[in-house]
């Protein structure tokens, strides 16, 4: 579903990846952590086009994300992302964050983006919350609104940055549960967080970086029994 061969990119003279390759399958929930500043997030947002790369290949469901031919807009509609400040419209109802995008991207009617903005909205627990703004949400609640609004988009893949890390300690579990529902529903996920009990209970493989490297991927047990590299040994031991 989602491929990624020795990607390099750089800011100016900085480079932030180098040479990174993973490859995410259908249904596959890959976590990806490291050390603050390691290129997680620029990683991620390589994956639908959100930062540019200079080498390497990207592909996402058999499309060339570097292709400069490749409609960028209409992959990224395609591909659902969390970020870690919900990034909500606050002038907008909840009902209306849920709708816009279905009804000005992927050209459904009112009604029908109505119809699926609130089914999500329900399965995330918040259907009576429809008529309010973002603002009169907590956090926790916000973030539940933002996956469900991705979910509405029909998505292919959902990338996950950092959804959790903004939140009081209090609101991570309600995001995360709806995460590992997804999870288990089949859902193509990629996550970066630092929360180890999700990747525990259902990654399929983790991803480590440092300084823009991916130093591990291996499946989610072989990382936890004994990472094979230092840094992610110690990144482990500080964590948990
Ligand atoms: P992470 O998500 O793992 O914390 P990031 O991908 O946000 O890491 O950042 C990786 C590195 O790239 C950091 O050193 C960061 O300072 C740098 N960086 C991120 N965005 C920019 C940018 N727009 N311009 C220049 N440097 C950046
Ligand atoms: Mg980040």
């Amino acid at each position: 579903m989602i491929e990624l061969n020795n990607v390099s990119k750089w800011y100016g003279s900085f480079q932030v990846l180098t040479d990174c390759s993973t490859s995410v399958k259908k249904g596959d929930v890959v976590v990806v952590c490291g050390p603050s500043g390691s290129g997680k997030s620029t990683l991620i947002k390589t994956v639908n086009g959100l930062e540019p790369f200079q080498k390497g290949t990207i592909t996402v469901d058999g499309v060339s994300v570097g292709d400069p031919k490749t409609n960028l807009s209409k992959l990224r509609a395609r591909i659902g992302m969390v970020f870690q400040n919900f990034e909500l419209f606050p002038h907008l109802s909840i009902r209306e964050n849920l709708t816009i995008g279905q009804i000005k991207v992927l050209g459904r009617s009112k009604e029908e983006a109505t119809e699926k903005g609130l089914k999500y909205l329900d399965r995330v627990g918040l259907l009576a919350h429809k008529d309010k703004f973002p603002g009169q949400l907590s956090g926790g609640q916000q973030q539940r609104v933002a996956i469900a609004r991705a979910l509405s988009m029909d998505p292919i893949a959902m990338l996950f940055d950092e959804p959790t890390s903004a939140l009081d300690p209090e609101m991570i579990n309600e995001v995360l549960d709806v995460m590992v529902g997804l999870a288990q529903e089949g859902m193509t996920m990629m996550v970066v967080t630092h929360e180890m009990g999700f990747a525990r209970k259902v990654a399929n493989r983790v991803v480590f970086m440092d300084k823009g490297l991916v130093v591990e991927d291996c499946a989610k047990d072989e990382f936890f029994a004994q990472p094979r590299s230092e840094r992610a040994r110690d990144f482990l031991a500080k964590i948990i």
